[in-house]
């Protein structure tokens, strides 16, 4: 039973959302104050039933926006749904974030009588088929071991009532498509379907309405708006300096308490890794040619802070929320201008402060343009290094801004956050209260997943 005056703080910010007491409790226990914008404009209709498009900046709150009404939905209508049957089922991307969004699940829903699962590929099934033999209440999953189990015939996804496809640009790209076309032919067309991601290109907005039934789209800041409390800075080096320059940020700036470095290829994530240990920098690296013990466990030792770099390659770039990243350094720019919004976004979260530093040689001042034209501004120079390369920031690129679908409303540089906060976050100042001790600086909170794991 819980005890009203508990919930009363908790029900005054989440109070529009009619979100039932057990749920309103976590949310509490975990000091969330208000709802984000994401969260206040999409949880109405999610309660509904309605099917939706989500699209808000990077660690904004859109975890909860999904999982907080399927544990209501959930809880208002038990069913018991058979061996090896999923009543809700999440996918995503990466094991990392699967194991994330499991455990936000878990803690949203403590008070509640859920039964949960995540499964992901890279490790043995055995475990994951024993947990869906009774069937759960909320499958969260990478889409290929899902399938493997599917044809297996060791879950069954014909009672799947409410479907999210999270970072859902990326699971509608090619690399997915398929596997997700599959997956959603064996869950019933009458499903709830939520599309969530930080960045929407025009032809998956497009794709996505195969997948959904009369949907809400709800956009709190336009798609790939960087986060404005992340300070984002450019460094001009030569490509054979870069490892340098990298060396000598993380042991001349010592703000940098927990650095995530950013490289395009998994030999270049071991080699800095390695380097980097050298000279005494603690740090661990994560690919995809790592085994998944290894890829967890380098990033307990990052989030616990036993390391203070990793270096990744972009499976690291989607979702995953770490507390208190206070730089994120692309050594290397990313080909795809999205990975740029979803790389920086793993620091500023939930209302924080982070910086981003983007090393750029001769090749990739193309990359760099696209980026910007991408995020709609473009990134002040740090020239602040031993290392700055005049010749390749007077570069000229030839990338165009009309080849640009973002400058195609005509809004020029700057006043795309600006102008859509103002109409569309309408609760911007509210949009992460959450209580911290007083005096206690936003960015030194604690790590609630650490702190739930201890
Ligand atoms: P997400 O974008 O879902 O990964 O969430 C980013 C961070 O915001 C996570 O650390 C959440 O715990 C936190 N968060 C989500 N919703 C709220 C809220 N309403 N108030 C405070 N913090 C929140």
């Amino acid at each position: 039973m819980l005890a009203n005056s508990s919930i009363q703080s908790v029900q005054t910010g989440f109070k529009t959302l009619d979100l039932i007491n057990p749920i309103c409790q976590a949310l509490h226990e975990e000091k969330y104050i208000l709802p984000t914008p994401i969260q206040e404009q999409a949880i109405p209709y999610l309660v509904k039933g309605r099917d939706l498009l989500g699209c808000a900046q990077t660690g904004t709150g859109k975890t909860a926006a999904f999982a907080l009404p399927i544990l209501q939905w959930l809880e208002q209508n038990r069913e018991v749904v058979g061996p090896k049957g999923v009543r809700s089922l999440i996918l995503a991307p990466t094991r990392e974030l699967a194991v994330q969004i499991g455990e936000s699940f878990r803690v949203y829903g403590r008070h509640l009588r859920i039964k949960q699962t995540v499964i992901y590929g890279g490790v043995r099934p055995a475990l994951q088929i024993r947990a869906l033999s009774r069937g759960v209440d909320v499958l969260v999953a990478t889409p290929g071991r899902l399938l493997d189990l599917l044809n297996q015939r060791q879950l069954r996804l014909d009672k799947v009532g409410v479907l999210v496809l999270d970072e859902a640009d990326r699971m509608l790209d090619m690399g997915f498509l398929p596997d997700i076309k599959k997956i959603c032919s064996a869950i019933p067309s009458s499903r709830q379907t939520m599309l969530f991601s930080a960045t929407l290109p025009s032809e998956i907005v497009k794709l996505s309405r195969n997948f959904l039934s009369d949907p809400v789209k709800v956009t709190v800041n336009p798609p790939s708006s960087t986060v404005d409390k992340i300070e984002q800075k450019v460094l001009f080096v030569d490509r054979e300096n870069k490892s340098d320059l990298l060396e000598f940020i993380l042991e001349e700036d010592e703000s940098i308490q927990r650095a995530l470095v950013f490289t395009r290829t998994k030999h270049g994530a071991n080699r800095i890794a390695k380097r980097l240990s050298k000279v005494k920098i603690p740090t661990e690296a994560i690919h995809g040619n790592k085994s998944q013990s290894a890829r967890l466990q380098a990033l307990e030792k990052f989030r616990s802070g036993r390391v203070r770099v990793l270096v990744a390659t972009d499976i690291a770039s989607r979702g995953l929320d770490v507390d208190g990243i206070t730089h994120v350094i692309n050594y290397e720019l990313p080909k795809e201008a999205e990975s740029y919004v979803h790389r920086i976004g793993r620091t500023a979260r939930a209302g924080t402060d982070g910086i981003a530093l983007s090393l750029c040689d001769a090749g990739e001042k193309s990359y760099l343009r696209k980026i910007e034209l991408e995020i709609c501004c473009s990134l002040n120079i740090d020239q602040n290094h031993p290392f700055h390369a005049q010749s390749i920031a007077n570069k000229k690129t030839g990338v165009r801004k009309s080849g640009s679908k973002n400058f195609s409303d005509g809004r020029g540089r700057g006043n795309r956050n600006k102008s859509t906060v103002r109409s569309e976050g309408k609760n911007k100042d509210f949009s992460f209260s959450r209580n911290h001790s007083p005096g206690k600086p936003v960015n030194g909170k604690k790590n609630i997943r650490n702190r739930r794991a201890s």
